[in-house]
C-alpha cells in the first residue's frame, strides 16, 4: 500500500496508464538524401496538423470555440511557408529535420520573446509548444491522448496540469495518482470537480508502477494499492459500492433548504472558475456563488481580456444564477498561478510576493477594467466584489475608492449597475486574521480562505509534500484563527462565509456551526454532502464538541476526537 494525500473522495479501481515526460534530446547530424529527409519532415508536419485539428475539434465540442482557436492557430502556424519554408531550406543544405525545426523555431521564439507587445510575446510560447509536438513526431514519441483512454483507466503522472485535466473524459478515468500536489492545489480542485477519486503526492509512483497494472485509488483515505490480492480487491469493490450507494442517498437533499437539526437556515454556496461552472452549481443545487475564481478567465487567453469579454463572462454567471448571490473575486494571480502575458517576474518566494490585490493595486489601469466589468454585471443580478490576499486595512480602502470612482464614471456614462454593490474581504492571511476586528469595519462581508489561511498561519507551502504533515485546518492555531475571524464579523454585524476547501469538510462543519459561520461555499459536487452533514447537527451539540476540541493541543488529538464524533 502507498500513502498520499486524498484529494478527491471515492474509490477508483482500474488499469494504469502512465503519462510520462519524454527525453527530447537528439543527435544533430548531416543528411545525404535531402529529398528523403524532406519527405520525412513533411510526414511529421502532416501528422501534427491532423492530430492538432482533431484535438481542436474535441475541445470545441467539450469546452468551447475560443479554447479550440489556440490549437487551430498551432496547426496554421506549421502550415505557414514563412516558417516551414525556412526549415525545408535548411534541410536542402544537408541538416537533419530535427536540427532545422529546432533552429528555425528557436529563432522565432527569440524574436517574439523580446517584443513589447504581450500578444506577440505569447506567440513565443505557442511556437515552443509546436516545436515540442513536431519534434516528438520526428523522434517517433507517441503522446498519450488523455481524451481517448479506455474506460476504467487510472492515470498516473508526476503532476496533473490544468491542461491535462481539461482533456479528461470523466466517464473513462476511474482514478488519478500523482507524485506531487496537495489537497488545495488547483489540480486537486479540478479533480474534485470531475468527481474522480484522486491521491496526490505519492513519492516515485510513476517508476513504481507499469502500464496495465491494476490499481485501487482510495481518494477518501489517501491510499493506493497496486496489483492487490483477491481479498483486498473484494474489500474495495464493496467499499466502492457503499460509497456510491451513500452518494445516491444524498439525492434526497436536492431542492431542500440547508437547515441544521434544530432548524436554523444556513447558506450553501458554490466555488466556480468559469461561467459554465455556474450551470453546474445550479444542477448541484447550490444556493449562490461564494467564490468565482476569475483568474481562469485570464489564464485561458493569450492577452488581458477586454472589459467587454470580462463583462460577458461575469454577466453569464450572474444570469445563470438568476438573482442568487454571486461573489466575484478579483484577480488572484501569482503564487502557483502564472499568466505568461502579464510578464510577472520570477520570484524567490512567489507565495509571499507580488500577487493578488498587491499586483492589482500596482496595475490600477488593468484592475479598473476588471472592476468596471464586475460592477456593470451587477445590473443583471446580485453581485458582490471580493478582494483576495488582503493584509492591511489600506488595501481594502484603496479598492473601495476605485469602486467608488468607477461607479461615478458609470453614472456619467448612464451605464446601469447596482449602486449598493458590496465589497468584501477574503480573510486568508495571518495578518488579516489578527486585524479582523479592524477589517470588519471596512468590509461589507468576510469570506475565509482556509486554503491560504492554513498556509500562511503554519508557514507551510500548500503544495509541498515534505511539509504536508503540518498543513491542516485542524491545527489549533488555524482553528483559533477561524474562530476569531467569525467572532469579529459577528460582533461587527457583517456576514461571514468560508470559501476554502474546509467549508465542505464533514469533520469541520460542526465546528463552523458552533463558531457562527453564515455561509458555506463548496465545490458544486459537495453541495449535497455538506447539506446532509449540516442537517445532522444541532447548535447545542456542535457547541459541546467545539468546546472540547478547542481545549486540545494537537491536530492529531483534535482530528481523532472529531472522527469519533462524526455523524457521516
Ligand atoms: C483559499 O485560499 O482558501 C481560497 C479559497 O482561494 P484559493 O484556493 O484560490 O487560493
Ligand atoms: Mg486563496
Amino acid at each position: 500500500m502507498y500513502n498520499g494525500i486524498g484529494a478527491s473522495r471515492g474509490i477508483g479501481i482500474g488499469h494504469i496508464c502512465r503519462i510520462i515526460e519524454h527525453d527530447l534530446s537528439f543527435e544533430a547530424k548531416m543528411v545525404e538524401d535531402t529529398e528523403a529527409e524532406k519527405k520525412r519532415f513533411q510526414k511529421a508536419i502532416d501528422s501534427f496538423v491532423e492530430d492538432t485539428n482533431a484535438m481542436a475539434e474535441d475541445i470545441r465540442k467539450n469546452i468551447g470555440p475560443k479554447e479550440a482557436e489556440i490549437l487551430l492557430g498551432h496547426a496554421v502556424m506549421m502550415s505557414d511557408p514563412a516558417m516551414s519554408g525556412e526549415m525545408f531550406k535548411m534541410i536542402d543544405s544537408g541538416q537533419c529535420a530535427e536540427s532545422a525545426l529546432t533552429a528555425v523555431c528557436d529563432m522565432f521564439i527569440g524574436m517574439f520573446q523580446n517584443m513589447e507587445d504581450e500578444m506577440m510575446r505569447q506567440r513565443a510560447s505557442d511556437i515552443a509548444d509546436v516545436k515540442v509536438s513536431v519534434l516528438k513526431k520526428l523522434l517517433g514519441i507517441k503522446d498519450i491522448n488523455i481524451s481517448k483512454v479506455a474506460q476504467g483507466t487510472v492515470l498516473v503522472c508526476k503532476d496533473l496540469t490544468p491542461s491535462m485535466t481539461s482533456q479528461i473524459v470523466k466517464e473513462n478515468v476511474a482514478g488519478i495518482i500523482t507524485e506531487v500536489g496537495g489537497n488545495t492545489s488547483h489540480s486537486a480542485i479540478l479533480a474534485r470537480a470531475l468527481e474522480i477519486p484522486a491521491v496526490l503526492s505519492v513519492p516515485g509512483i510513476v517508476d513504481i508502477v507499469s502500464d496495465n497494472d491494476t490499481a485501487i485509488v482510495d481518494g477518501t483515505e489517501g491510499e493506493v494499492f497496486i496489483n492487490p490480492d483477491g481479498d483486498i480487491l473484494s474489500k474495495y469493490l464493496k467499499k466502492r459500492e457503499d460509497y456510491l450507494a451513500k452518494k445516491a442517498e444524498l439525492q434526497k437533499f436536492i431542492g431542500k433548504e440547508t437547515k441544521t437539526a434544530d432548524g436554523e437556515t444556513l447558506e450553501l454556496f458554490c466555488n466556480i472558475g468559469t461561467p459554465r461552472d455556474a450551470k453546474k452549481a445550479r444542477e448541484c443545487d447550490g444556493e449562490g456563488i461564494g467564490l468565482f475564481r476569475t483568474e481562469f478567465l485570464f489564464m485561458d487567453t493569450t492577452y488581458y481580456p477586454t472589459e467587454e469579454e470580462q463583462f460577458e463572462a461575469y454577466k453569464e454567471a450572474v444570469e445563470t444564477m438568476e438573482y442568487r448571490t454571486v461573489i466575484i473575486r478579483t484577480l488572484d494571480i501569482g503564487g502557483d498561478k502564472d499568466i505568461p502575458y502579464l510578464g510577472l517576474k520570477k520570484e524567490e518566494n512567489p507565495f509571499l510576493g507580488y500577487r493578488a490585490v498587491r499586483y492589482c493595486l500596482g496595475n490600477v489601469e488593468d484592475y479598473k477594467i476588471q472592476l468596471r466589468a464586475i460592477i456593470r454585471a451587477s445590473a443583471y443580478g446580485k453581485v458582490k466584489i471580493m478582494v483576495p490576499l488582503v493584509t492591511t486595512v489600506d488595501e481594502m480602502r484603496s479598492v473601495k475608492k476605485l469602486v467608488e470612482e468607477i461607479k461615478e464614471e458609470l453614472r456619467d456614462e448612464k451605464i446601469p449597475f447596482d449602486n449598493g454593490i458590496e465589497v468584501g474581504c477574503m480573510v486568508e492571511t495571518a495578518s488579516a486574521s489578527l486585524i479582523a476586528d479592524l477589517l470588519a469595519k471596512e468590509a461589507d462581508f468576510f469570506s475565509i480562505g482556509t486554503n491560504d489561511l492554513a498556509q500562511y498561519t503554519m508557514a507551510v507551502d500548500r503544495g509541498n509534500a515534505d511539509v504536508a504533515y503540518l498543513y491542516s485546518t485542524f491545527q489549533p492555531s488555524v482553528l483559533r484563527s477561524i474562530k476569531y475571524i467569525i467572532e469579529c464579523a459577528n460582533a461587527a454585524g457583517i456576514p461571514v462565509g468560508m470559501c476554502g476547501e474546509a467549508a465542505a469538510d464533514p469533520l469541520m462543519i460542526p465546528l463552523l456551526m458552533s463558531f457562527g459561520l453564515d455561509e458555506y461555499s463548496v465545490n458544486p459536487v459537495l453541495v449535497l454532502t455538506a447539506r446532509c452533514i449540516i442537517s445532522k447537527w444541532t447548535k447545542a451539540e456542535a457547541d459541546v464538541l467545539a468546546a472540547k476540541v478547542m481545549a486540545m493541543d494537537t491536530k492529531e488529538e483534535i482530528v481523532a476526537t472529531l472522527k469519533a464524533a462524526s455523524k457521516e
